[in-house]
């Protein structure tokens, strides 16, 4: 496979095959975010997607999941997106689902019609970054969205018929706005009833206005403890159906799982034990994103 700078996916697509179909990310304002901060957006060439998708048929013998790259790639046009996921359907007919980023407003530009014949075509799961369910938050971290808009893509992605996973950020609204961004973050994904949410916590990264603003004490990190507190008050507010809750990913100083609602309360309860001291938190150094 090729591929030019650097590649992310979301940690449940650690096994997938990873397919570049744009380079960089179409929105790369948000202040906290250094991934794609040297790259400038571009759409690929959809002879090389196919290219790719080629060479790497040579290569795997069975592909069950793909993951288009890089950062919303649902920014593409439905004409793209549907050209692409053809080729994957001819070239991978054992592929079993498609994943890709999307952001809210990619998903709004969509028509549900859109949306359910990529379905149809193998899409299987939009991974979306809600970050905060917080309006102040959203607008001071650069996200570009409300969180009215995220509401109403989130229920749009699930009404489609497509999985839905989210991402929040533990901290992101530093000391200052913790309750809020617990309380309204919990609101919003009550308000999305999401398939999975993912809890990252914030990380500083070099170069970014998040980094400048800590830096210059502008934003005050929470501390691990802080970061539970918000984390319950946040459990405390989110009502959904049926939801895959996980917390395992590199950044997070405590690994949580669990599905919601059933396990609430057993989380609730964890993150009690865990403030009373039943559990050491993942050091500074071996957090990463
Ligand atoms: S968080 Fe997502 S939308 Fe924001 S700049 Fe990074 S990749 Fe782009």
């Amino acid at each position: 496979m090729r591929y030019e700078g650097n590649v992310f996916r979301p940690p449940s697509e650690a096994y997938s095959l990873i397919v570049q179909v744009t380079i960089g990310c179409a929105h790369n304002k948000c202040t906290f975010c250094g991934m794609y901060k040297n790259e400038k957006f571009r759409v690929r060439d959809l002879a090389e997607v196919v290219e790719d998708l080629k060479l790497a048929r040579a290569y795997y013998n069975k592909v069950e999941r793909i993951f288009l790259a890089d950062g919303d790639a649902l920014c593409l046009s439905f004409d793209r997106l549907r050209n692409i996921l053809t080729e994957i359907k001819a070239i991978f007919p054992e592929c079993e689902r498609v994943g890709i980023y999307a952001t809210p407003k990619d998903i709004m530009r969509k028509t549900m019609e859109e949306l359910r014949e990529l379905k149809n075509l193998g899409l299987g799961i939009l991974y979306m970054g809600l970050e905060s369910g917080s309006d102040e938050i959203l607008t001071a971290v650069k996200k570009g969205v409300t969180a009215q808009e995220a509401i109403e893509a989130g229920r749009k992605a699930v009404e489609s018929g497509l999985k839905l996973s989210v991402t929040v950020i533990s901290g992101l609204g530093g000391r200052a706005k913790w309750r809020e961004h617990a309380i309204r973050t919990g609101q919003v994904l009550s308000a999305m009833d999401p398939h999975y949410i993912g809890l990252l916590t914030l990380m500083l990264v070099d170069g970014t206005e998040m980094k400048r603003q800590v830096d210059q004490g502008e934003v005050e990190l929470l501390a691990p403890e802080e970061v539970m507190r918000e984390t319950r008050l946040m459990f405390e507010n989110t009502n959904v159906t049926n939801c895959i809750f996980r917390s395992n990913h590199a950044s997070n100083y405590v690994s949580l799982r669990g599905t919601l609602p059933q396990d609430k309360e057993s989380l609730i309860r964890g993150i009690d034990r865990i403030l009373a001291g039943g559990c050491h938190f993942k050091q500074e150094i071996f957090r990463a994103l």
